[in-house]
């Protein structure tokens, strides 16, 4: 005898460890729906009248961000950056595509259209996640920021987040640790940062994309072979099995004690960059310091 959903006879599709309940597909897609929407509402991450901006790599996170803030009926657009990662970018590209389709106006920029090369492609001593990271990040709040976007919304969910407070503790970086969270506050150029699947599992994300028929790339990018978080991750998931709620429990923990890093949080004066105006440490950003840049970027 098949298990029933807990609020309805339907057969179960989906039994959630914590709490601990069954549910069919309606119903968990009610339950993630409702999480979502009590996040934003806990954290205050969104005003009903902001525009914003879904970042969507083709993977399932952010199709199912996108999803869902549409679906709660908030003003979104996406943006689609091709990080020049051959065989593995183009099938990230079409994917965003087919997710974005119908549902709201999709913005594509190609990195090595606009910078001449790919990530993986540059000669430097950088790992290359670090340049990507880096390049993806001033990409999208340049391009949020020249078009009038109220936030920048990315599809992190709880075991990224629990991953990456683990990594940070791990090697006590605290400038690190002072500054994550479900929402980072917008200031001069930099826009408001914030991330709805805070709260849901990875596990949740998946079920809620095969729920609602999302189809997403499924391949990893080839540059994360071998990358630490995924360790901490598997660390994290068999926790999580002995004791159920042992991520939320900890990434809760985190924003309670966060104050604790803030104090050690290093003050330092931002000036601007004499290439793009972006805030930078020194004469140039990071960004355009890393490529080079004579000339601001236009997006
Ligand atoms: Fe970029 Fe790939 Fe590294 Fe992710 S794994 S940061 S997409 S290079
Ligand atoms: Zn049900
Ligand atoms: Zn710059």
């Amino acid at each position: 005898m098949p298990v029933k959903c807990r609020f309805c006879e339907r057969p179960a599709f989906i039994k959630l460890h914590y709490p601990k309940m069954y549910l069919c597909p309606e119903h968990f897609m009610e339950y993630f729906e409702r999480k979502v929407k009590r996040t934003i509402e806990r954290y205050k991450l969104l005003r009903p009248d902001e525009r914003v901006l879904v970042v969507v790599s083709g993977g399932k996170d952010s199709a199912v961000t996108a999803h869902v803030l549409k679906k709660l009926g908030y003003s979104i657009e996406c943006l689609h950056i091709n990080l020049g990662i051959g065989e593995y970018s183009k099938k990230s590209e079409e994917y965003a595509k087919r997710q974005c389709r119908g549902l709201a106006p999709l913005h594509i920029v190609r990195v090595k259209e606009l910078l001449g090369k790919g990530i993986g492609e540059v000669r430097t001593r950088r790992p290359t996640c670090s340049y990507c990271g880096l390049t993806k990040r001033y990409i999208f709040n340049k391009f949020a920021y020249d078009n009038g976007f109220d936030a920048i919304a990315t599809g992190h969910n709880l075991d990224d987040e629990a991953s990456f407070i683990l990594a940070n503790l791990m090697n006590w970086n605290t400038q690190y640790l002072a500054k994550q969270g479900p929402l980072l506050p917008g200031e001069g150029r930099f826009v408001k940062k914030i991330k709805p699947l805070y709260e849901l599992t990875e596990r949740e994300v998946v079920a809620y994309a095969l729920a609602s028929g999302i189809e997403y790339h499924m391949e990893e990018c080839p540059h994360a072979a071998g990358a630490t978080t995924l360790e901490y991750k598997s660390i994290l998931n068999d926790m999580e099995e002995k004791r159920p709620g042992t991520k939320i429990n900890f990434v809760k923990g985190y924003l309670r004690k966060k104050k604790l890093f803030e104090a050690e949080l290093e003050e330092y004066e931002l000036g601007k960059c004499s290439v793009c105006g972006m805030p930078a440490q020194g004469e140039r950003c990071s960004f355009c310091r890393f490529w080079g840049r004579s000339e601001e970027l236009k997006l």
